[in-house]
């Protein structure tokens, strides 16, 4: 079994993909055109925001945030513990200094109640400025947004969706990738939605900001690419991934998404009787299920289950096995300070399960069989 099919989501679209490959080969109009046009008006209508820049990928795509707002030294943005190290490597890259702030135990998101408290802690300490909040939609999941965005307000503090995972997801509604002031997506081929190699997208409702976002993008440009008039990036999707991705959006939007929910379902009604933690999908959330993420019980021997899966064809994934405050970049930083037990917990006992649209009822019956009996021995 794979652990994300993306062989057999080829072999499904394999006429359309061809097509939209072989046609920008034919055109030979290989950076920006009408499929990177026509796919940026799709993504922005699919979310419901007004601009979407797409991007080389989506750690460019935080970054770009970031230089669209002037941050940088003595600034601290507020980034949660558990995610993927992206959400953080980008703060430091501009310069400013990244705090992590715990996540709940059940949402995997981060934890509004320490993210105020961090924040009262670091005005009244008086070495940084709180700048803007990093609120990543882990695992699919929307982050806690009814939450976050009075916190953000009543401290002054822009607000940046990491939607790399979240994409497809909703609150309310509306949905993941609207509720930042300016937010972002990843492409990457694992993603909810991922292309053919790496891509990203921006996106916000404020002019001005695209405006800076498109200028970030291409060299800094002002009025041509010949014209730089800031230090920017090289940061664009290209034509190939656009034209991939126009076809895998509208296959997302027609079904995948609402058959990986019904996946999704599946296990969590198979393993409800077992000892394992599953993830939750609280009222009014929808996911779009980046990752399907278990919680052994403490004291698991993790590796040895997981070795024990992968000998009966099941792979299985550590997602993420260290805290960012721990990991060795930041060491010896004002970001390695963090008190975050839940992320040192759940770094412990987490493990994600195969998972995508295409999995059959047979395939997690096989899984789910599989982890119940080794969880217990
Ligand atoms: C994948 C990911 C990113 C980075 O996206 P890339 O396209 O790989 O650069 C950022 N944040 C989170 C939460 C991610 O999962």
């Amino acid at each position: 079994m794979e652990y994300r099919d993306l062989k057999k989501q080829y072999q499904v679209f394999k006429p359309d993909i061809d097509k939209a490959i072989e046609d920008v080969c034919t055109k030979a109009s290989f950076i920006g055109g009408t499929p990177v046009k026509e796919l940026e008006k799709q993504l922005a209508e699919f979310v419901g925001v007004k601009h979407c820049i797409s991007c080389a990928n989506g750690t460019d795509a935080l970054q770009l945030a970031l230089m669209t707002w002037n941050i940088g030294k003595g600034d601290v943005v507020l980034v949660p513990d558990f995610t993927y190290f992206s959400s953080g490597e980008v703060v430091s890259a501009v310069g400013a200094t990244p705090i992590f702030v715990d996540v709940d135990k059940r949402t995997y998101n981060i934890d509004p109640k320490k993210l105020e408290e961090t924040i009262a802690k670091i005005k009244s300490e008086g070495k940084f400025t709180p700048k803007a909040v990093v609120a990543v939609d882990l695992f699919g999941l929307p982050a806690d947004f009814d939450k976050i965005i009075p916190i953000c307000q009543k401290y002054g503090l822009k607000l940046l969706e990491d939607g790399a995972q979240g994409f497809g997801g909703r609150l309310h509604g509306k949905g993941a990738c609207s509720f930042g002031d300016i937010s972002t997506t990843s492409f990457f081929p694992a993603k909810p939605v991922g292309c053919y190699g790496d891509g990203g997208a921006i996106f916000t409702d404020n002019d001005d900001w695209a405006e800076l976002l498109r200028s970030y993008a291409v060299h800094g440009k002002g009025s041509s690419k010949y014209d730089n008039i800031r230090i920017g990036m090289n940061s664009r999707l290209d034509t190939l991934q656009a034209a991939i991705l126009q076809v895998k959006l509208k296959a997302f939007r027609d079904f995948e998404l609402d058959r990986i929910n019904k996946v999704a379902k599946k296990y969590t009604d198979l393993l409800a009787d077992s000892n394992l933690i599953t993830p939750i999908v609280p009222d009014e959330y929808y996911s779009s299920w980046a990752q399907y993420t278990i919680q052994l019980p403490k004291g698991t021997d993790r590796i040895s289950l997981q070795k024990k899966l992968k000998e009966q064809g099941i792979p299985a994934m550590i997602y993420y096995i260290k805290p960012m405050h721990k990991q060795g970049a930041f060491e010896g930083t004002d970001s390695a300070i963090a008190y975050c037990p839940v992320t040192e917990e759940i770094c412990d006992t987490v493990l994600s399960l195969p998972l995508d649209a295409y999995k059959t009822d047979d395939e997690i019956k096989l899984v789910v069989n599989a982890i119940k009996k080794l969880s217990k021995s």
